[in-house]
């Protein structure tokens, strides 16, 4: 059973280590935000995509969700001996990875290809595909005027107020190659529990994609990273409130209405359900906090199943319940 996934980083990283269970590793794709990339001291970073191939190499540090189990900071220190004020958490190991990246770049290889290698090398069977090959940054429209989207997020911490997202390069910008040929493909297409204006709309804004999307043959299910009419974790609550929409799973669902066949709503928001499936897709009700491993592969394998239920020919579940 192939599956494509939509992610961006910590909580798309999470549902994707659980998918890798779920099924086979070598059948999943992770279809992953580069809109976040970013270059400093000369170095190409990509914190999504590092986010998730850490992740599923089992490196991530579990306490963030972002960053090398283990890290050290001593380049950082360095910085701030030469009198830096470095904003970006940089881990020694971690920097191993932007300078290979950084190098491989330079070489004129590809990202798509730079991040295969890095991933096989870190024994990740899954693949991890950059959603470009092509820049594409975000730009924060905020009260504190436009800000790129890393000083938005980690240098401001997320506080300015957001009044726009712009994807700069999008619409000149290809899809990774493969990309639109795997969602058409794709058994199952699953959009992770990752922030839909930050993370997944860059993805969606490549051209080809939402047409593909459209047509899937494949069932589309998401699941709800607003919990309670919160976000678990970052700017996601926030950015709905300030774009004047409200915080709620509801609207989760129907920014993706158009080519959602299945939602997957926390229990909390139980009530939510009749209002979700009247826009036209089904509703599974379950936990999605994912603190533990475990946690990951159960709500993974409940997505897995819940996608068979709603095609005409069974494909068979998860295999953990196998
Ligand atoms: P980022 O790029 O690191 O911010 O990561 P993502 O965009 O992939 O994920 C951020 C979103 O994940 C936030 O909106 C969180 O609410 C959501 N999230 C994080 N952990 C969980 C979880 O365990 N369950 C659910 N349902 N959502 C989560």
């Amino acid at each position: 059973m192939n599956v494509v996934a939509l992610a961006g980083g910590v909580g798309g990283a999470k549902l994707a280590s659980g998918l890798s269970r779920a099924v086979d590793a070598e059948q999943l794709t992770v279809i992953v935000n580069t809109a976040d990339d970013f270059t400093l001291y000369g170095l190409q970073i990509s914190p999504d995509l590092d986010t998730v191939m850490y992740t599923l190499a089992g490196l991530a540090n579990p306490d963030t969700g972002w960053g090398m189990h283990g890290d050290t900071w001593q380049a950082i220190d360095m910085l701030k001996n030469y009198g830096m004020e470095p904003w970006f958490h940089l881990g020694d190991r971690d920097l191993a990875t932007h300078l290979l990246r950084t190098q491989w770049i330079d070489e004129g290889i590809p990202l798509s290809v730079v991040t295969r290698q890095l991933a096989r090398r870190l024994k990740v069977t899954s693949t991890i595909l950059p959603m470009s090959d092509d820049p594409v940054h975000t730009l924060v429209d905020s009260d504190r005027g436009p800000l790129p989207f890393q000083e938005y997020f980690v240098r401001y911490q997320w506080q300015p107020v957001v009044q726009a997202l712009v994807f700069e390069g999008a619409s000149e910008a290809e899809p990774a190659p493969t990309m639109l040929r795997r969602l058409e493909t794709a058994d199952t297409i699953v959009i992770c529990p990752s922030n839909p204006y930050l993370s997944i709309d860059p993805i969606l804004s490549l051209r080809g994609v939402h047409d593909v999307l459209l047509n899937a043959t494949a069932p589309i299910i998401a699941v709800s990273p607003i919990v309670g009419g919160e976000a678990v974790k970052g700017p996601a609550a926030k950015l709905m409130k300030e774009l004047g929409i409200e915080a709620s799973a509801v609207e989760v669902a129907r920014h993706y209405a158009e080519f959602l066949n299945g939602f997957v709503l926390d229990s909390r928001d139980a009530a939510l359900r009749p209002q979700i499936e009247a826009m036209g897709m089904g509703v599974l009700v379950t936990n999605t906090i994912m603190q533990s491993l475990d946690d990951r592969a159960r709500l993974a394998c409940e997505v897995i199943s819940f996608a068979d239920q709603l095609r005409p020919e069974k494909l068979g579940g998860c295999k953990l319940d196998a």
